[in-house]
Formats: C-alpha cells, sequence, structure tokens
C-alpha cells in the first residue's frame, strides 16, 4: 500500500459569545482536518492544531511541502515517515506550525494503520484499559458582571448534569490590562489577584470537596505570583496547577515545582520529545500534558508518555481541539499505563467537539470517556457540518 495525496481542510467555527483567557479574548475555534489517501481507498483521518496565524499558512506547509516527504510511502512505516518529515524540515521547523502540521499527518497515519490492521488504535499501541476519566475543561472569563456566578453554574453542571468528577478553570487574567498579551512581562495587578481567589473559592463550595480542581493561569504569571497565589489557595485543595509561567522559563518551572504541595502540569506548549526532555528530566513539571495534534502526532506523544512514565510521572494529554484530537487523546491513555486523566473540552458546547464527528464521544455515569472500538481512531466524519464550516482560504 502506497501513500498518494494528502489533503488539509481549515476549518472555522464562531463562538456565540466570546470568552477571554490570560492572553486575551477567544472568538472563534479552528482547526485543520488532515485526510491522508492511499492507492487502496483507504482514508486515515487527522488533524493539525492551529493557534493563530492565517490557516492558509498549515494548509500550505502540509500540502505543498511535509506531502512531499510522505507521499509514495508506505503507511505501516510511521517511524520513517515522521523522521523524513523533521529532518527535511530542520532549518525552520523542529517547533510550531511544522510540527503542527507533522501531528496531522501522523494522527492521520496512525488511523490508517488501525484500518489497515482493523484494530482500534489504543490496542494497536498496546492497550491498558479501555476506558479513560475526563475532566470537563473550560471555566473561562466572560465579560458579563455576574461572570463568577455564570463561572460557578457553569462548573457545578459539568459535576451534577454530565458526570464529570473533575473540572479545570482558567486563571490569570489581568482585566486592567489593555495589552494582554504582553501579561508575562508587567506586575500583575493586586486585584485581579484578588478576583482570582474569588473564583476559585467561589467553584470549589459549587462543585463540593469530592471533585477534583485544576486551575491553568496560562502562562500569565512569574514565579513569585505562582507561589504566592498557591499557597493562598491552600485550602482549596487542587489537583495541579497547569502552565503557570511562560513555557521558556524552564528554571521558574523547576523552583515552582519544588517549592508548592500541588503538582505543575504542563506544557501544552512544548514541542517534541526533546523540549518535554527538558520538562521531564529537571523536574519542572509533574505531569506531562503533550497535545498530540501540536506536539507531533501519536507517534511523539507516546515517546513523551514513556519519558513520563520512567520518571513516575502522570500524562494527561492536552486536547482542546475538535472531536479527532479528542480521539487520538483517548487513544493514548488508554494504551499507558501512567495516566488518570483526560481533557475534554466543553467551552460553550464546543461544535468542533460535539458537531464535527457523527459520534460524539459521551461520559459514563462515573465520570469515564471510552474510546472506540472501531478500527484506527474510530470516527466517522459529519461532512455537512464540515462543508458548512469550511474557511475559504
Ligand atoms: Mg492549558
Amino acid at each position: 500500500m502506497k501513500i498518494t495525496e494528502i489533503e488539509a481542510i481549515p476549518i472555522k467555527y464562531p463562538l456565540k459569545e466570546t470568552v477571554h483567557w490570560a492572553q486575551g479574548p477567544i472568538t472563534e475555534r479552528r482547526m485543520v482536518l488532515v485526510k491522508v489517501k492511499t492507492d487502496e481507498n483507504i482514508e486515515g483521518i487527522g488533524e493539525a492544531a492551529i493557534f493563530g496565524g492565517p490557516n492558509i499558512t498549515t494548509k500550505t506547509i502540509i500540502e505543498k511541502e511535509l506531502s512531499k516527504y510522505v507521499v509514495g510511502e508506505n503507511p505501516m512505516f510511521s517511524e520513517r515517515i515522521w523522521e523524513k518529515m523533521y529532518m527535511g524540515t530542520m532549518q525552520h521547523g523542529r517547533r510550531g506550525l511544522v510540527i503542527c502540521g507533522m501531528s496531522g499527518i501522523d494522527i492521520a497515519i496512525w488511523d490508517l494503520i488501525g484500518k489497515i490492521k482493523e484494530t482500534p488504535l489504543y490496542q494497536l499501541l498496546g492497550g491498558f484499559k479501555n476506558k479513560v476519566k475526563a475532566y470537563a475543561s473550560a471555566g473561562f472569563y466572560t465579560d458579563n458582571v455576574n461572570d463568577i456566578e455564570i463561572l460557578s453554574k457553569e462548573m457545578e453542571s459539568f459535576v451534577r448534569e454530565k458526570n464529570f468528577t473533575a473540572v479545570k478553570m482558567k486563571l490569570g487574567r489581568d482585566p486592567e490590562s489593555k495589552d494582554e498579551v504582553f501579561n508575562q512581562y508587567k506586575a500583575v495587578s493586586r486585584s485581579s489577584l484578588e478576583l482570582d481567589f474569588k473564583r476559585v473559592k467561589a467553584v470549589r463550595e459549587a462543585i463540593g470537596e469530592k471533585t477534583d480542581l485544576l486551575v491553568d493561569p496560562n502562562n500569565a504569571w512569574n514565579v513569585k505570583t505562582t507561589i504566592k497565589m498557591v499557597n493562598r489557595l491552600e485550602d482549596q485543595h487542587l489537583y495541579f496547577i497547569e502552565e503557570p509561567i511562560p513555557t521558556d522559563d524552564k528554571e521558574g518551572l523547576k523552583i515552582i515545582n519544588s517549592r508548592i504541595d500541588i503538582p505543575v502540569a504542563g506544557c501544552e506548549t512544548a514541542y517534541t520529545q526533546y523540549e518535554f526532555k527538558e520538562l521531564i528530566k529537571n523536574r519542572c513539571v509533574d505531569i506531562v500534558q503533550p497535545g498530540v495534534t501540536w506536539t507531533g502526532g501519536i507517534t511523539e506523544a507516546r515517546k513523551i508518555a514513556i519519558m513520563a512514565s520512567a520518571h513516575h510521572m502522570l500524562c494527561i494529554p492536552h486536547s482542546y481541539n475538535s472531536a479527532i484530537d479528542l480521539a487520538a487523546a483517548i487513544h493514548l491513555t488508554c494504551s499507558i499505563p501512567n495516566s488518570e486523566y483526560v481533557e475534554y473540552d466543553q467551552t460553550d458546547g464546543n461544535a468542533l467537539t460535539m458537531n464535527l464527528i457523527k459520534n460524539p464521544f459521551d461520559i459514563d455515569k462515573e465520570g469515564f470517556v471510552k474510546p472506540s472500538d472501531k478500527p484506527g481512531l474510530g470516527i466517522e466524519l459529519n461532512d455537512r457540518f464540515i462543508e458548512k464550516y469550511i474557511e475559504d482560504v
């Protein structure tokens, strides 16, 4: 069997209401759907992350550049294909858009391998379990004057109505800052820390003591602010704090992780096994969060998970794009012994998670989500939804 063609399809879904994270407003959700086609009419489906920049850039990198390393290859040689793409783009790749493009192709190739072998991906990788607990990932800031009340109700609904046993909320936004993207170089305002303290307290009250509470300041703080806030939040029994400071400051992460009692989790913004090697060996984090659609696909995320296992660290993959990303993350976590949760994006009923595929993922009564038992990722695309939201580039 040979790979004959790769197609990259940019998709954009506008959110009904603008929400904010620490680094600015979010008005839409975007992704690049990747299809790897073969001469035997079997097609693999993948996703490349896109968190900014024009979608046409990722599409061009995949179709005009990376495809030349992939077309003509046998999809069973996934490691060879990965290395060809990585070494071929050495001088301008290694992080960012090129690795996101590679991730989309690699996920599609693993979907293909599963279809060829008629085996679900998690079993192909070496099954460890057939379900994993999901945590509800949401809790953004709104512009509403009753923001804290809205947040508490939202987080409570994940527990009471949807059976989640863990929820994650955002921290780190400074409403006084006009240039949100430059937050990392500024002193964080006292009122924003006060606001975050109130938000966490209100959510803890709403979800009760038994639910795991995860917080994510999205790189907005510095070392001192993080330690101060974590100490102040001691009574709130946080499960982890995610990416509190910029990922580039690995020394800072190491200091934080050695001085606080809750685990530092990260880093979705780290790329490939090489950057995760630094995070893991220096104990910058206790919980490792590779994003399958932007750290190098299944091939690379699995290596990162194994590296974490060798250091007795949990691997809880980042998953914040579409149902394809979620499917890949579920299969990955079900194939490794060192995972407790998978991230399940719940932002305002994110349609890229709920409507992109015909068989979206349900949470059972105990808060578990199951990988499909169909071959590969086991997902079926909803073509009508996709056609409606294809971005004209
Ligand atoms: Mg995050």
